[in-house]
C-alpha cells in the first residue's frame, strides 16, 4: 500500500507546496494527461490497493485547479503553469520565452504567492463570513450600527485601550 497520508496533509496556502505541485504536476499527477481533466475514478484502471492514493491525487489537483481558475492571472503566468503541467522544467520554458531561467522561477513564485493569497482569501471568506453563525462565538455589539458581530479582528479592529482589545465600532462602520 503507498502511503498517501502525505497528501492530506497538504496546503494550499504554503507557497512552497503549491510551487511543488505546479512544478512537478507531469510526475506527481498520473491522470494529467486525460482528456478535458474529466476524472471518473470508476472508469480508470487502478488497481485497488492504489486507489484511495489515486482518488487522494485526484481531489488535491482538482482542488488546485478550482483555485487556480479563481485566482486572478495574466496570460502568460497561466501558460506557463500549463507549461509545468506539460512535463517542461523552467529551463525549458525560459527557452521558449527567451528569457533568463531566473526570470521564469520568479514568475513562478509570483504565481504561487497569488494563488496561496487567494486560498487564504477564499478560506476567510468561508469560513468567517458564510460559517460565523454556525460557530460559537463571542459576541459584540456595534456601539454604531448596533449589529451583534463575532469579537474578532475580523469584525472589529484590535484596540488595545478597550477590555476585550477590540474597538467598540464594527470595521464596516468605520
Ligand atoms: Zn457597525
Amino acid at each position: 500500500m503507498i502511503d498517501a497520508s502525505w497528501i492530506k496533509n497538504i496546503s494550499f496556502s504554503d507557497v512552497d507546496v503549491l510551487k511543488v505541485l505546479i512544478k512537478y504536476r507531469a510526475d506527481l499527477d498520473p491522470y494529467i494527461y486525460i482528456e478535458d481533466r474529466m476524472y471518473d475514478v470508476e472508469k480508470l484502471d487502478i488497481a485497488d490497493d492504489a486507489k484511495p492514493f489515486n482518488q487522494d491525487i485526484i481531489n488535491l489537483f482538482l482542488d488546485l485547479d478550482i483555485l487556480i481558475e479563481k485566482t486572478n492571472l495574466t496570460k502568460k503566468q497561466r501558460e506557463i503553469i500549463h507549461f509545468y503541467e506539460q512535463g517542461l522544467n523552467s529551463e525549458d520554458i525560459a527557452r521558449y520565452y527567451n528569457q533568463d531561467q531566473r526570470e521564469i522561477e520568479y514568475i513562478l513564485d509570483t504565481i504561487c504567492k497569488e494563488i496561496k493569497n487567494k486560498n487564504d482569501e477564499l478560506w476567510k471568506y468561508y469560513y468567517v463570513y458564510s460559517n460565523y453563525k454556525k460557530v460559537k462565538w463571542n459576541y459584540k455589539k456595534c456601539t454604531k450600527c448596533g449589529k451583534s458581530k463575532p469579537a474578532v479582528e475580523e469584525f472589529f479592529s484590535p484596540d488595545k485601550r478597550n477590555n476585550d482589545g477590540l474597538y467598540s465600532i464594527c470595521r464596516e462602520c468605520r
